[in-house]
């Protein structure tokens, strides 16, 4: 087994996540198997109780952890299986000392941070290691070199590494090389700076990856090199994608960093064949087609609280030929101006998952605008919750329909709190999480899209559709495409004589990827383009 560390210098939001899956995918091609794992140096157990402001999306895995977005990169971009033990925050680690300490297991000695909290962060490694039998582990810390909570994370894997011995682990550290426009150059004394502080706890990197928006010249190349003490090839550019986060594989591949790291792991595997790869970038840079699709939520003006669902409608645009402009659309200016006003003119509209009250009666709008004007729909867990609502209340003339999340005392409680969500107290990790089984109605447009008669999808939510009102809404055409193999939980919608309006009780997007989309996004996508092309002008 061999081990590759990435650690991050100067600043936080550099694409560590990205490099360390791009890296994932060359090892990959090159015939590996690869896994991945994040740490993150923060306190809580898992990023589940984070607002959006704090952390961007929350990703579920199978088996309902709840982890960092980048553990969406790695399986987005690679084919590995991630579990709960994938993604190890501080948090988990002194819950886990606590816990010993309380049960005795330390037999009398004083508890400390090193070896105790260091011996839980390697013991996660080895696990890894040992449940996923890869080639090669690839593991990145958060945060960024310097700081104060990132420190028994660091002194963990620099003993790791020395314990699996050289050639087995490498360090690879992700830094910014600023241009400064003054003085009309590249800046290297961050990265030396960075590397320094690496090297004072006793880590020397391997390899330099460097982001930058300006070609690494020979020069700075040099100089990297000799002041960060790292062979001049060792110094990668790593510069801002032109069209998509789906080219850092090949341009990873271009800077020759999969030779240089099997080179240093003594791995012998013929090179990476991107050529699928490189009809995937071909399709986004020029696609044959090309849509525009509204996504409908209230934390549209943050880079990733949607991250998931933006990246799964790309990857429906990929299996169309079809370049996608997303319309980030504030649910609240729906509110503000009409749904008319704001959506007219797209060419599909998503309502993706989310709680808490602010901008539900946008949402509500929207659903009902898409319903009305043949638009096609798609709505992801509280965007199937909002389909439900609108139906109800324009269709059926339930008036004041609603979901007890938002309104307490609806006289219809369309959709409810799941009888297992009742009195449960704790708000981390109490949801109905992770995968379970869907039951599809055969001949359903879902049913035909998955081709499948049950598929598994990730959860993450606590209301359902309240069952008592299916027959109403059945008699009005609202069809009851997929529900949990006992017919108990709703799972997914939609309505027969409209060009596409499905909506589910799942996250579908956690499972797409840019070699693989998700058949409802690719059916989705579909959709709107044939829809675009059928309208009369
Ligand atoms: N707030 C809703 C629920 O808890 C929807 C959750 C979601 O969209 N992930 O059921």
């Amino acid at each position: 087994m061999k081990y590759i560390f990435v650690t991050g210098g100067v600043v936080s939001s550099l694409g560590k996540g990205l490099t360390a899956a791009a890296l994932g995918t060359l090892l990959e091609h090159r015939g590996l198997k690869v896994a991945l794992q994040k740490f993150d140096p923060y306190l809580n157990v898992d990023p589940g109780t984070m607002s959006p402001y704090q952390h961007g999306e929350v990703y579920v895995l199978d088996d309902g952890a709840e982890t960092d977005l980048d553990l969406g990169h790695y399986e987005r971009f690679t084919h590995t299986k991630l579990t709960r033990l994938n993604n190890l925050t501080s948090g988990q680690v002194y819950q886990t000392v606590l816990n010993n300490e309380r049960e005795g297991k330390y037999m009398g000695k004083t508890v400390q941070v090193i070896p105790h909290v260091t011996g839980e962060i390697q013991d996660r490694i080895y696990m890894v290691a040992e449940m996923t039998k890869a080639d090669v582990l690839i593991t990145e810390i958060g945060g960024t070199t310097g700081d104060i909570e990132g420190l028994p994370f660091l002194e963990a894997i620099r003993e790791f590494a020395q314990d699996v011995g050289p050639n087995n682990a490498i360090f690879l550290h992700v830094t910014y090389v600023p241009f400064i426009k003054a003085a009309g150059e590249l800046k290297t004394k961050p990265t030396q700076q960075s590397v320094a502080k690496l090297r004072e706890i006793g880590i020397a990197p391997h390899i330099i990856a460097c982001r930058c928006e300006y070609p690494l010249e020979k020069e700075v190349r040099q100089k990297i090199a000799l002041f960060c003490n790292v062979p001049y090839d060792a110094v990668i550019e790593a510069k801002d994608v032109d069209h998509s986060i789906y080219e850092m594989p090949l341009m990873l591949q271009r800077e020759r960093m999969d030779d240089l790291v099997c080179r240093l792991l003594q791995l012998e595997v013929p090179p990476a064949d991107m050529r699928s790869w490189q009809e995937i970038i071909r399709k986004l840079i020029a696609p044959a087609h090309r849509v525009r699709i509204a996504v409908v939520g209230k934390y549209i003006e943050l880079q990733d609280a949607y991250k998931s669902v933006y990246e799964a409608i790309i990857h429906g645009g990929i299996a169309n030929d079809c370049g996608v402009q997303i319309e980030k659309v504030d649910a609240e200016q729906i509110e503000r101006d009409g749904a008319e006003r704001v959506l007219k003119g797209v060419g599909g509209i998503l309502v993706p998952g989310g709680f808490g009250e602010r901008g539900i009666e946008g949402k509500i709008a929207a659903a009902r605008y898409a319903r009305e004007m043949g638009v096609p729909y798609l709505g992801l867990c509280l965007g199937m919750q909002i389909a439900t609502i609108e139906f109800g209340r324009h269709i059926l003339g339930l008036v004041g329909a609603h979901s007890t999340e938002f309104q307490k005392n609806t006289p219809h409680p369309v959709i409810d709190l799941q009888e297992e969500q009742r009195g449960v107290r704790l708000v981390g990790g109490t949801m109905r999480l992770g995968a379970q089984p869907c039951q599809l109605l055969m001949g359903s447009r879902v049913q035909q899209l998955y081709d499948a008669p049950v598929v598994n999808e990730r959860h993450r939510h606590r209301y359902e559709f309240n069952n008592s009102y299916r027959q109403a809404y059945e008699e009005q055409g609202f069809v009851f495409s997929g529900t949990t193999p006992d017919g108990r939980l709703v799972e997914c919608i939609e309505l027969k004589d409209h060009p596409f309006y499905c909506a589910v009780q799942f996250h579908p997007e956690f499972q797409s990827k840019p070699d693989a989309p998700h058949p409802l996004f690719r059916g989705f996508i579909a959709a709107v383009h044939e829809h675009l092309h059928r309208k009369p002008l």
